[in-house]
């Protein structure tokens, strides 16, 4: 996958890189099926998202603008190659993942997404962890100083953190989550999370039951 540094224009917008020889012996297949009839109109849209190369053309019969380019080299019914349906597609497949930082939750009380608690505690699941490193993946660092959780490091008299992350990633995952305390060989402050999954959700169980 190419870089956005390194394509900061839209694609668009952007040259095609076809090889000489490739790129000329398409270009005669073009000219062999024919030019496009109408003229588009000057926007970008009215371009193929893939490549500003190919021609695009309007298809009086549906109504609608396709790649012509599209249309010869790719198999499957034709509206697949509509600029409408190749734009859409485009932008799901090019644009939709939000790679630019880090997300952060909307609600003003939570630190970590539901998208980190799940990978967060994926990884954990069922693994004993010294409670000092668990602070150092989910505590206070420059870049962040709020941090993601906040872990008990100290006070052994109750959780490690707080049971409302367990019951978010119940929500989340489906499954129920629970934490045990536990002491390593140097007497070091231990924690283990677990999920276990639960029998068959509410409704199918009662589905279950009438049959
Ligand atoms: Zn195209």
């Amino acid at each position: 996958m190419p870089l956005e540094q390194d394509n900061p224009e839209p694609a668009y917008k952007r040259k095609a890189h076809h090889s000489g020889i490739l790129a000329q012996g398409w270009q005669k297949t073009k000219e062999a099926l024919g030019h496009p009839k109408f003229e588009a109109p000057d926007d970008p849209y009215f371009a193929c998202p893939y490549d500003t190369e190919h021609w695009v053309d309007y298809d009086e019969k549906s109504g609608y603008w396709y790649c012509m380019d599209h249309d010869a080299e790719w198999t499957g019914p034709r509206w697949n190659f509509r600029l409408d349906e190749l734009w859409r597609t485009y932008n799901l497949e090019e644009k939709a993942e939000y790679v630019e930082g880090i997300p952060k939750p909307l609600r003003h009380n939570q630190k970590i997404t539901d998208g980190d608690l799940e990978y967060y505690f994926e990884q954990l699941d069922g693994d004993y962890v010294k409670v000092s490193v668990l602070k150092d993946i989910f505590g206070p660092s420059p870049e962040r100083p709020d941090g993601l959780i906040k872990v008990n490091v100290t006070d052994t008299s109750t959780t490690v953190i707080s049971s409302s992350y367990l019951r978010r990633l119940k929500r989340i995952t489906g499954k129920k989550w629970g934490q045990e305390r536990a002491v390593g060989e140097n007497d070091e402050m231990l924690v283990r999370f677990y999920s276990v999954s639960s029998a068959l959700p509410v409704d199918e169980s009662q589905e279950e039951e009438e049959e």
